[in-house]
């Protein structure tokens, strides 16, 4: 059996307590499903800082380019709050995602049924709402050039472009319909082509890429309704492929439908294969080192591993129903319990405790 190599670096925060229930979930599902897994613990961020004087070493992210996958934390703290911004630990995050060449970013907003009432929205509407966001994460209005600022005759002015080639295009285009395939097979691309020349070139493409894959429906859908349409019926989305600034804005959008920070995962794929895997929060300094965290984002992070990364589709469902079955059985972390709602809480380890049982049955 050949041995994927998975590098963890878990950071700082609750980012160590929430990545080891998530190891621990992959070193039990995969042995079940013809899975050899090798993993090889890193530092980055301020505990990285703290003991090499860098958020990220080189050495990490040649292991990291040598690997499979990457699993995250997060990374930052107040500790580390006062340094210059070229040192700080959220260096390290973004050093690894460029050096990984990350070009698409995967956001599941899944509303679980047992925590439909933690949304803002009305149980209704957001019950059976099970959408993946795939952002483009490299090119568009973000980076394009040229950019900046100028004072032509004394009034100040700024630009920035928006571009992107066909291929580009086509490579986020391909991400978001093989994970179609595994899904719903529907696919929503997001878009302003009735404004923008950027926005009809990926309207063309997407068609294109689209003859690729005859089992996938597409949709063209523009962006200002796409907005509207996410919180009046969230459930109609199964994929949604956009450009950069389309995607940050209606990822978060679709994020806070569900409504539980600590409920939320991430994938961001890269040009070489690579898989960086990581829970949307932050590193929770005000409960760090409590056991209080909700490690269901980095477990639903692991599985999101194990489907990207490892094509093990069947095991990334088992997690997802395990997880699924430890709510529904009323298990809760703290940060899960609604306002008004009286009902016990557990830990972090616990919560992972509850996956590795809901996992061996
Ligand atoms: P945060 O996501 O860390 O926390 C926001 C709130 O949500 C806090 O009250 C926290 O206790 C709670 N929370 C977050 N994750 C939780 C979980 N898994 N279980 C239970 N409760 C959870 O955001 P913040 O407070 O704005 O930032 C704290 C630090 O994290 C800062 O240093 C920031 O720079 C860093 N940060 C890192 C990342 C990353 O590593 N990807 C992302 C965001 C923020």
């Amino acid at each position: 059996m050949e041995q994927a190599r998975i590098v963890v670096v878990a950071g700082d925060g609750i980012g160590p307590e929430v990545t080891r229930e998530a190891q621990r979930v992959l070193e039990a599902v995969a042995p079940k499903h013809g899975l050899a897994l090798a993993f090889e613990e890193h530092l980055i961020g301020g505990a990285s800082i703290d003991a090499h004087g860098t958020p990220l070493r080189d050495e990490v992210v040649a292991r990291a380019r040598q690997s499979q996958a990457v699993l995250l934390g997060a990374v930052g703290g107040p500790k580390w709050d006062a340094m210059p911004v070229a040192t700080r630990p959220e260096k390290g995050l973004l050093r690894i995602r460029k050096e990984l060449g990350l070009f698409a970013n995967l956001r599941p907003a899944t509303v679980f049924p047992a925590l439909a009432g933690a949304s803002t929205l009305r149980p209704d509407v957001v019950s059976g709402v099970d959408m993946l966001v795939v952002r483009e994460l490299t090119g568009g209005l973000y980076f394009g050039e040229p950019r900046g600022r100028s004072a032509a005759g004394g009034k100040r002015e700024a630009r920035n472009t928006m571009v992107y080639d066909e291929d580009e295009v086509a490579r986020i285009a391909r991400v978001a319909f093989e994970a179609a395939r595994g899904r719903r097979k529907h696919v929503t691309h997001v878009h302003k082509a009735n404004v923008l020349e950027v926005s009809q070139l990926w309207v063309e493409v997407v068609d294109e890429v689209a003859k690729d894959f005859p089992d996938v429906a597409l949709a063209h859908q523009l962006v200002d309704s796409c907005a509207m349409l996410l919180v009046r019926d969230p459930g109609r989305f199964d994929v949604i492929v956009t450009e950069n600034l389309f995607g940050d804005i209606l990822s978060d959008e679709a994020a806070q439908i569900t409504g539980s920070l600590g409920m939320l995962p991430s994938a961001s794929l890269g040009a070489g294969g690579i898989g960086l895997y990581e829970p949307v929060h932050g590193s929770a300094p005000d409960i760090a080192g409590k056991d209080a965290a909700n490690p269901l984002a980095a477990i639903l992070s692991a599985a999101m591993l194990l489907e990207h990364s490892l094509a093990a589709h069947d095991a990334a469902r088992r997690v997802r129903d395990a997880v699924t079955a430890v709510l529904e059985a009323g298990h809760r972390t703290a940060d899960l319990v609604l306002p008004g709602e009286q009902r016990p809480t557990i830990g972090c380890r616990a919560m992972g405790d509850r996956v590795l049982e809901a996992l061996a049955l």
